[in-house]
């Protein structure tokens, strides 16, 4: 099937956005060093970047989990694929994912990490999509709300493609 991408979200606008999110958190950790946890691997240009805006220093880990492998419907099972390397005991987390679809993921992530008796416990996303929740959350901070398409483009993936490209891109044609 022929693909498409269109542009949704571009370069510019994500740069400014995540550059006020920046702004935010760093106001809300003021005097603390939060622990950045990257969500793998669709976060990481997210991260990256995230973390270049805020003014508070950080240390930073990275989770991987079961994903969608190659269907773009979530199956409902969340597996820890790689996990962190150091204890959370006491530290300020803020958990950094690249987008909340029907939120199984983060929703496990978060009791998952919150057993780790951090000192507090935060998320920010960079997209939301809330018309295909499957179980309620909200996360603590997001970049943009989104309707219900697939992207690609900033970190994110079809089929271990597209993360390179600059902008948020609508793919049509190839996500079933
Ligand atoms: P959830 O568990 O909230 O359904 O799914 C979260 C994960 O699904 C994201 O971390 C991401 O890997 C994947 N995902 C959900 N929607 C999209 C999308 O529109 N594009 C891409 N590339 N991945 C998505």
């Amino acid at each position: 099937m022929e693909r498409k991408l269109d542009v949704l979200i571009d370069a510019r606008t994500i740069s400014n956005r995540v550059a006020e999110l920046g702004r935010e958190i760093s106001r809300d950790y003021q005097g603390r060093h939060p622990l950045l946890v990257g969500v793998l691997k669709g976060a990481v240009v997210f991260l990256s970047d995230l973390m270049r805006s805020l003014t508070v220093p950080v240390e930073i880990d990275f989770m991987a989990v079961s994903s969608y492998g190659y269907s773009t419907t979530s199956s409902g099972v969340v597996r820890i694929l790689k996990d962190l390397e150091k204890s959370l005991e006491g530290k300020d987390v803020l958990i950094v994912e690249d987008i909340v679809d029907t939120g199984l993921t983060l929703n496990y992530l978060r009791e998952n990490l919150a057993s780790r008796k951090p000192n507090s416990l935060k998320v920010v996303t960079l997209l939301d999509k809330p018309e295909r929740r499957r179980v309620e959350f909200t996360a603590d901070y997001c970049g943009f709300v989104i309707p219900d398409y697939f992207v690609v483009g900033y970190g994110l993936d079809y089929n271990e493609k597209y993360r390179h490209l600059p902008d948020l891109c609508i793919l049509k044609g190839e996500e079933e």
